[in-house]
């Protein structure tokens, strides 16, 4: 349990010491962009170790931070203001505290901006207000109605209830109760507000595993009852069985007593996994992500400070939750760009929870399906350990992938899909299977073009495309949210009537499908079709009752569904995430496709992938098609290796941004002038740019970047901070620091 007397000793009083050595004094480090901790006076009535929460003025304002640990002086003690008040919540735990102040070191972001990320409900401070509740009273009630008996017959196990409690499983209103107590034969008592979290039940039985599964749950549990910092790979294809397998980690670390945080990357399409949870553990986890209201957030946060959440699955965020007794890290989809946050304090959870995992010296267990490079790498060199399942559960075959060569057999005019794909499904159609259609491409068409001057409709913010959305009759920008009606004429030359739609979109392909197979049922599933979580749950549970034959998607659907009729996934555009230079372009594109490609043929149905493309011969291709990850793999280290690429080497960027393009560009060129200088010639370190950002123009800001490359031994940190700590930013101007970056936008 949870050190949970932060405020033991508050009574005035009682602490001896307290009235006659001088003064206390703490620092306190504030949820705001800060890098360090304030001093301030702690009354003698109040006792606040490292790690507990207390209010204190700042600015003519009262806020809430954590006692970072004794004051640094500095200041005039005649000066320091008092902390107000030590807030009755479990201490911060040493470990988070800790992690807070890596992460920040690793980031460069500001230690109080980190700070914030692991205090983000502040109601969750506030002990929850009490509830009322009834047990059976001293007297009899003068009239017994049947109502009444079922009532005192619940209440006879001597259980207090809340009344909806009550009034639920004795099926009686809610009046009932009240009248009952008025009357003297109910008792009401407060009970404390927190929510009761059950208890996942680690004793229920799972699945039988196969061979391969239980070798791995063995090991899993050994790393868990090792009770060390240890991280694992789990590397299993597309429908092994991956979530079963650690399951048994997550099983053996509650029976040890110990919390357990799975992250997942996009939690709102989590309702497979939920359920799943629930078939095992026989009750549901806590749950931490974005979509949840405040007041879920504050009883989650709560539940995990004080111990009474044993589980919690969450988005990259749950990182920083304050786990008392954490004894397992699970991240799932470890491969996930989606881990990567892009905004604010910008860090990769995987690595993140890696490293939380060190602090609280506990085991990680990463689980893929296409590890990234950086995993793969960290595996061969024996840093992380490796557990393989080679094969689908249930003997299930892998889904058989053929490249379809678009010059050899374009789509006819006007069209996306070419005539093999045309043929698989109307095959599939008429086996009464299912099929998706896989385009990375939300709306109806990518750009809008006028056929009499050749003028591009593009965003008055960003360095962007409008994407037309033809089903809302809009224009709209995906960087922005900028958007507008369709207009009749071309705003260049007025010419009315001109305006014409380039390329797919997924909105586009249903049109196809539409004139091509009228009778099929069709559902489009991307980020903007669908309201919520619950919506997407609904539509991923109507696909599952094959109340769908041919499903539409982004990259949404590539995720963890299993849908047993499905056979058939065509990928519509294979190319699309080659184009643009990014290191980790063919990477990413063969994990994605590959995990599209993985929602065929899951059970006794064999699966069948078409990948349209107009270079067959492409190296990304060629391993999708042979199924040969490991040479893909091997040439990618082999590639990034001779240039000093990650993981083999190190690079961090420099973003600049700001509404006046001369005040950022002549900032991005001191900041390069500063870096130029200050890395000299042996420290290994390039410096490139500053150039504008191919997103040159994002939410009206111009932006400029700087990447700085080193080998991997060097420690850039310390050089990116010296560099930043001599530039005197003009206002107006920002400057983010991105280490590791994953975006070169
Ligand atoms: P992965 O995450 O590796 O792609 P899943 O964990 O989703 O694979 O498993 C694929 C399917 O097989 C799921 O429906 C899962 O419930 C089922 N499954 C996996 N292992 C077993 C088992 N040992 N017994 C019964 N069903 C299993
Ligand atoms: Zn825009």
């Amino acid at each position: 349990m949870a050190p949970a007397d932060a405020t033991r000793g508050t009574a005035p009083g009682h602490d001896p010491d307290a009235v006659s050595g001088p003064p206390a004094q703490v620092a306190v480090l504030l949820p705001l962009p800060l890098s360090d901790p304030y001093d301030y006076r702690l009354p003698a009535d109040l006792a606040a170790p490292p790690g507990a929460f207390v209010t204190v003025p700042l600015g003519g304002r009262e806020l809430t931070g954590v006692v970072w640990g004794g004051a640094q002086g500095g200041v005039e003690p005649a000066r320091l203001k008092d902390v107000v008040a030590v807030r009755d919540t479990p201490l911060m735990p040493a470990a988070v505290r800790r992690f807070i102040e890596w992460l920040a070191d690793y980031t460069l972001a500001p230690r109080g901006a980190v700070l914030r990320m692991a205090m983000s409900v502040p109601a969750a401070l506030d002990p929850p207000a009490g509830r009322t509740a009834y047990r059976l009273g001293a007297k009899a009630p003068t009239r017994l109605t049947k109502a009444r008996a079922r009532v005192l017959a619940l209440l006879a196990d001597g259980l207090p209830r809340p009344a909806v409690d009550i009034a639920r499983e004795a099926v009686v209103s809610s009046a009932v109760v009240r009248t009952l107590a008025e009357a003297g034969a109910l008792q009401i008592l407060t009970l404390p507000g927190e929510r009761a979290f059950q208890a996942p039940d680690a004793a229920l039985a799972g699945p039988t595993l196969m061979p391969a599964q239980s070798a791995a749950a063995t090991a899993l549990r050994a790393a868990v009852a090792a009770d060390a910092f240890a991280v694992t790979l789990l590397d299993g294809v597309t429908g092994a069985g991956k979530t079963e397998v650690y399951f048994e980690a997550v099983a053996a670390a509650l029976a040890a007593g110990r919390q357990v945080l799975v992250l997942l990357p996009e939690i709102a399409l989590g309702a497979q996994w939920l359920g799943r949870f629930r078939a095992r553990f026989g009750v549901d986890p806590a749950e931490w992500h974005s979509d949840l209201g405040q007041r879920a957030r504050r009883e989650t946060w709560r539940g995990v400070a004080t111990g009474k959440a044993r589980v919690v699955v969450g988005a990259r965020s749950a990182l920083f939750l304050p786990f008392a007794e954490l004894g397992l890290i699970v991240v799932d989809e470890e491969h996930e760009p989606a881990y990567k946050q892009e905004e604010g304090v910008i860090y990769q959870a995987r690595d993140m929870a890696v490293v939380r995992g060190r602090i609280e010296a506990c085991p990680v267990v990463l689980a893929s399906a296409t590890p990234s490079l950086e995993t793969v790498v960290n595996a061969k060199t024996g840093r992380y350990r490796t557990l393989r399942l080679p094969t689908r559960h249930g003997g299930a075959q892998l889904p058989a992938i053929e490249a379809v060569d678009m010059r050899e057999t374009p789509p006819p005019r006007g069209g996306w899909l070419s005539p093999p794909l045309r043929h698989a499904l109307g095959e599939t159609l008429a086996d009464g299977a299912q099929s998706v259609l896989f385009l990375n491409r939300r709306g109806y068409a990518p750009l809008t073009l006028c056929q009499a001057c050749g003028h591009r409709l593009q965003c008055p913010n960003c360095t962007a495309w409008l994407v037309e959305h033809r089903f809302a009759g809009r224009l709209a920008c995906h960087h922005c949210g900028y958007d507008q009606l369709l207009p009749e004429q071309c705003p260049a030359c007025q010419v009315p009537g001109k305006l014409t739609a380039c390329g797919p979109g997924v909105e586009r392909l249903a049109e196809e499908v539409q004139t091509l197979f009228p009778e099929a049922r069709y559902a489009i599933l991307t980020s903007d079709t669908i309201a919520g979580p619950r919506d997407a749950a609904a539509l991923i549970a109507q696909v599952a009752a094959h109340q769908v034959d041919l499903l539409i998607g982004t990259q949404i659907i590539a995720k963890g569904h299993h849908f047993p009729m499905l056979t058939l996934v065509g990928v519509v555009d294979a190319d699309l995430g080659l184009a643009g230079g990014d290191l980790r372009a063919a990477e990413r594109t063969y994990q994605l496709l590959h995990q599209v490609a993985g929602r065929a043929g899951r059970e006794k149905r064999p699966g069948r992938v078409l990948l349209q493309t107009y270079a067959p011969e492409d190296a990304v291709m060629q391993a999708l098609v042979s199924g040969d990850r490991e040479a893909f793999l091997e040439r990618e280290a082999s590639a990034r290796k001779a240039h000093g690429q990650p993981p083999f080497g190190r690079l961090a960027a420099f973003i600049l941004s700001g509404r006046d393009e001369a005040a950022v560009a002549r900032a991005a060129r001191a900041l390069a002038r500063v870096a130029l200088a200050g890395a000299g010639r042996d420290s290994g370190i390039a410096v490139y740019g500053p150039a504008p950002a191919p997103l040159a123009l994002l939410r009206g800001r111009y932006r400029y970047r700087l990447l700085i490359k080193a080998p991997r031994a060097v420690r850039l940190q310390p050089w990116l901070r010296h560099w930043r700590d001599q530039l005197r930013l003009p206002g107006g101007v920002r400057l983010q620091t991105d280490v590791d970056p994953y975006r070169f936008l």
